[in-house]
C-alpha cells in the first residue's frame, strides 16, 4: 500500500522572531514541494514539555538581550565546549523525561532543529533510545556569521549553514565536510517565489506611487526633510506603534504593527533600516533593498554587520542623523551608490535556500529506504538510567 507520511518535527523556540520564521519557511516549502508525503510539526518543545529554566527561555532571552551586557557575558562565557556541554548535560539529566515524552508523542522520522540549544538534548535522548540510526537529525543554522558553538553537534546527519563563514566555523568545530551544506538562510517561500511589481504593491498598500520609500523596522527615528516617504513596521511593539502614530510627521509616514506579508512591504520600498536580524537581512537581500543597519544583538548578530557591509549591500550606523544623511544621499546625490548596493544585495541573496535544504533532507530520507513502522517503542527510559 501507500507509504505513510513521514513525520517531520521542527524544534524551535520563540527567542527572537527569526527561529519561528525559519521553521515556518521550512514547513511551507515541504508542503509546496512534497504535499502529503510529509507531516510537519513545528514545536517550541521546551516551552511545552519542560519546566524551568527551559520553558522560560523566551522571557530570559528577552530580558538578557534588553540588558545587553548580560547577554554578552552569557554568550561568550558559554562558548567553550566543555562549559556548554556540562551545562546542557545537567539540563538533559533533569529534563530528558519530558523531551522523551515529546518525541514519543510526535514520533518523528526526521528532526530539524532551528535553534542553537536544541541539538544536545534531543540527540542524547535519541541515542539512549537507540534511535539515532533510525531518525534523521539535521540542524538549520539561522545566524549568518558569528554563531554560538552550541549550533554545532558532531552527531547530526546534516548541518545547513547559511554562509561559508558559518561553514568554516562548523568545520573548525569538528563537523565533517559530508555533514556540512551551504545553501543560505531559509526564507518563507512567499519571498522566493513571488513575482511582485513595485507599482502594483504601492497601490495595494496605499503608498505614494512616486516618492522614494524607506522601510524602517522596529523603531522610529526622524528622517528630516520630506524627500521621501517612510513606512515603519513596529512588529509586536504596540506601545511604539501608538507613540509613533500620535507623532506629527513632516513627511508621509505609515505606521504598521505586526505584518504577515513582509515581502510586499519590502517589495514596495527602496531601502531598509533595521537591526541586524538574520531573517530581515536575508529577506531584504532577496528584494534587492540596500540596508542601513542601526543596531545588533551582541554575540550572534555582530557578524551580520560585516556580512552586509563587506558584501557591499549596506552600511552600519547607530546615529539617526547619519542615517538621515545616507538616505538623503541615496535618493538625491548618490543614486548610483544605492543602485550598486541593490545589485550587490541581489548577488548575495539566496532565495532558493529553503528549497535546496528540504530537497536535501528529502534525499536523506529516501536514502534510508522505506521507513519501517514507527521505530518508537519506548525502551528503558533514559531518565530511569540515571
Ligand atoms: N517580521 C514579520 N512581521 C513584522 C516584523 C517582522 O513577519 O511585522 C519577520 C521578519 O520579516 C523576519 C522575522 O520576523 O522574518 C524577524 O527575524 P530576524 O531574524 O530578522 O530577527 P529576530 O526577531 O529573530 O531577532
Amino acid at each position: 500500500g501507500a507509504e505513510r507520511a513521514k513525520n517531520v518535527l521542527i524544534l524551535m523556540s520563540d527567542t527572537g522572531g527569526g527561529h519561528r520564521a525559519s521553521a515556518e519557511a521550512i514547513r511551507d516549502a515541504f508542503k509546496l514541494e512534497y504535499g502529503d508525503e510529509y507531516r510537519i510539526i513545528v514545536k517550541d518543545v521546551w516551552k511545552e514539555y519542560t519546566g524551568w529554566p527551559l520553558n522560560d527561555m523566551e522571557r530570559q532571552y528577552k530580558f538578557m538581550v534588553k540588558h545587553v551586557q548580560l547577554w554578552k557575558v552569557a554568550f561568550h562565557s558559554t562558548s567553550p565546549r566543555w562549559i556548554h556541554s556540562c551545562y546542557l548535560a545537567a539540563i538533559a539529566a533533569y529534563y530528558a523525561k519530558e523531551v522523551e515524552a515529546g518525541l514519543m508523542e510526535y514520533k518523528p522520522d526526521i528532526i530539524i532543529s532551528v535553534h542553537p540549544m536544541m541539538q544536545h538534548i534531543p540527540l542524547w535522548v535519541l541515542k539512549w533510545q537507540g534511535l539515532q540510526k533510525k531518525v534523521i537529525f539535521v540542524t538549520v543554522i539561522t545566524d549568518l556569521n558569528s554563531c554560538h558553538p552550541t549550533w554545532f553537534h558532531p552527531g547530526v546527519n546534516r548541518c545547513y549553514c547559511p554562509s561559508t563563514e558559518v561553514a568554516k566555523r562548523a568545520a573548525l568545530d569538528g563537523l565533517e565536510d559530508s555533514q556540512i551544506r551551504v545553501f543560505g538562510l531559509p526564507i518563507r517561500p512567499s519571498f522566493a517565489r513571488a513575482v511582485l511589481s513595485k507599482d502594483e504593491l504601492r497601490e495595494e498598500l496605499e503608498l505614494d506611487p512616486s516618492l522614494p520609500a524607506v522601510l524602517l523596522m522596529g523603531g522610529g527615528e526622524e528622517l528630516g526633510k520630506p524627500l521621501g516617504q517612510l513606512i515603519i513596521i513596529c512588529g509586536r511593539n504596540k506601545v511604539l506603534k501608538f507613540t509613533l502614530e500620535s507623532h506629527e510627521w513632516t513627511i508621509p509616514v505609515k505606521v504598521r504593527g505586526f505584518e504577515t506579508q513582509m515581502e510586499k512591504w519590502m517589495g514596495a520600498c527602496d531601502c531598509i533600516i533595521t537591526k541586524a536580524g538574520p531573517g530581515t537581512i536575508a529577506e531584504a537581500l532577496i528584494r534587492g533593498l540596500p540596508i542601513i543597519l542601526n543596531d545588533y544583538i551582541p554575540g550572534q548578530e555582530k557578524g551580520n554587520v560585516p556580512y552586509v557591509v563587506d558584501n557591499g549591500a549596506g552600511v552600519f550606523t547607530r546615529s539617526p542623523n547619519e542615517t538621515a544623511k545616507i538616505v538623503t544621499e541615496w535618493f538625491c546625490t548618490k543614486t548610483d551608490e544605492r543602485e550598486r548596493m541593490s545589485e550587490n544585495a541581489l548577488k548575495v541573496a539566496q532565495p532558493e535556500a529553503v528549497f535546496d535544504i528540504i530537497k536535501d533532507i528529502h534525499e536523506l530520507a529516501r536514502a534510508r529506504g522505506p521507513l519501517a513502522n514507527t521505530p518508537y517503542v519506548l525502551t528503558a527510559s533514559f531518565s530511569s538510567l540515571i
